[in-house]
C-alpha cells in the first residue's frame, strides 16, 4: 500500500479558488501528489499521462459533470485495468442522487464546505479501497499470464484425460523419424463424431462432454496400449499407430468404426447412438513427412469420409 503521502491524488473543480483550497488543505494534511484540473476532460488526459489512487471532483461543472466523469474513468479504468477511486463533492444533493452516484460508480462524497480533518479521511480511505482493487487486478492478471503459460505447456486435454494436439504432434514426430530409419508404418487416423451438434443440441452440452469421455474411454481400449490416442480438440480424435511390419492389417480401423456404433454411450440421459468417420493416411518409407503433413492428408481423407456419407473410413 502507498504510504500516506505517495497517494496520488488529482483535484478538479471548475472553481479555481475552491481548487486552490482543496489542494492546500491535501498538502497540509500531508498528501504532497496533488495535480489539479480546471475540467474534467482534463482529468482524463492527466490519468491518461500517469494514473491516480484518488480523483476529487466537483459534482457540478459546466462542461461535464462529475457523475460523468466518473464513468468516463471507470471505462478507462476498464481499458488499463486499473481502479481510481472517485470522491465528489456536493452542495446538498437529496438521498436520491447520491444512490444514482454511489449506482454509477463513485465511491464516497465531501459536502462543501469541506471540513479539513474529514477530507484527510475520506482521502486516505479512498486511496485504501483504490489501493485493494489494484493489488487484486494485478493478482488476478498475473494468475491469468500464469494459467496461459501452463496451457502453453499441457499436454492433456483436461475433458477426457487424453493427450492432447501438442502430445500427437511431439510424439508424432518420433514415430516417423523411426518409421523412415527403420521401416515399418506409422498411420495417423482422424476421427470425427458424426453430427455432434445434434447430440449438444438435443441433450445439452453436459451431456455432450460425458458422450466425450466415454468415447474417449471406448477409443482407447479399441486400440493397442502402445497406440496414441489424443483428443485434437472439440469433437475430433486421432489414433497413431506404429507397426514394425509395413503389412499392416488395415481391418483395424473398420474395427474402431464398429466399437462406438456397435453399443449406444450410456449417459446420464439415456443411451445415445453415434457414429464416426474417419480418414487415415500412413506413412511407410522414403522421405520423411512432416507430421503436418500426415495429419492434414489424414484430414482430407476424414473429410472425404464425411463427403460420402459418414459413418466410414477412408484410407
Ligand atoms: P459432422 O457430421 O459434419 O461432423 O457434424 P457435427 O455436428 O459433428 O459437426 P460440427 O463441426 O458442425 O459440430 C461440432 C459440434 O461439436 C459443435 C459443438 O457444439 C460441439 N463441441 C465442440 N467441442 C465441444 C465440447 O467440448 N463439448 C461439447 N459438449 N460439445 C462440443
Ligand atoms: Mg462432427
Ligand atoms: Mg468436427
Amino acid at each position: 500500500m502507498p504510504k500516506h503521502a505517495d497517494l496520488a491524488t488529482i483535484v478538479v473543480d471548475d472553481m479555481e479558488v475552491s481548487c486552490a483550497t482543496i489542494r492546500a488543505a491535501l498538502t497540509r494534511t500531508g498528501y504532497t501528489d496533488v495535480r489539479v484540473a480546471g475540467e474534467a476532460r482534463q482529468v482524463l488526459e492527466m490519468l491518461r499521462e500517469r494514473r491516480a489512487d484518488v480523483v476529487l471532483a466537483d459534482w457540478v461543472m459546466p462542461s461535464m459533470d462529475g457523475l460523468t466523469l466518473t464513468e468516463c474513468i471507470r471505462q478507462l479504468d476498464e481499458e488499463t485495468n486499473r481502479y481510481t477511486a472517485v470522491i465528489l463533492f456536493t452542495a446538498k444533493e437529496g438521498v436520491d442522487a447520491l444512490v444514482e452516484a454511489f449506482e454509477r460508480g463513485v465511491d464516497d462524497y465531501l459536502t462543501k464546505p469541506l471540513d479539513e480533518r474529514e477530507l484527510a479521511a475520506r482521502v486516505h480511505a479512498a486511496g485504501r479501497i483504490s489501493t485493494l482493487q489494484n493489488t487484486q487486478l494485478e493478482t488476478s492478471a498475473a494468475l491469468s499470464r500464469f494459467n496461459r503459460q501452463l496451457q502453453e505447456l499441457a499436454t492433456t486435454d483436461p475433458l477426457t484425460g487424453l493427450g492432447n494436439r501438442r502430445y500427437l504432434e511431439s510424439r508424432l514426430n518420433a514415430l516417423l523419424l523411426e518409421t523412415t530409419a527403420r521401416g515399418g508404418a506409422t498411420c495417423c487416423v482422424m476421427i470425427d463424431i458424426d453430427h455432434f451438434k445434434a447430440v449438444n443440441d438435443r441433450y445439452g452440452h453436459d451431456v455432450g462432454d460425458e458422450v466425450l469421455k466415454s468415447l474417449a474411454t471406448r477409443l482407447r481400449r479399441a486400440v493397442r496400449p502402445t497406440d496414441i490416442v489424443v483428443r485434437m480438440g472439440g469433437e475430433e480424435f486421432a489414433v497413431v499407430m506404429h507397426y514394425p511390419d509395413i503389412r499392416l492389417n488395415v481391418g483395424i480401423f473398420e474395427r474402431i468404426l464398429e466399437t462406438i456404433q456397435e453399443r449406444p454411450i450410456i449417459t446420464s440421459a439415456g443411451a445415445v447412438a453415434l457414429t464416426i468417420s474417419m480418414g487415415v493416411c500412413c506413412h511407410t518409407h522414403g522421405t520423411l513427412p512432416a507430421p503436418e503433413a500426415l495429419l492434414k492428408c489424414a484430414d482430407e481423407k476424414l473429410y472425404a469420409a464425411k463427403e460420402a456419407g459418414r459413418n466410414r473410413v477412408v484410407y
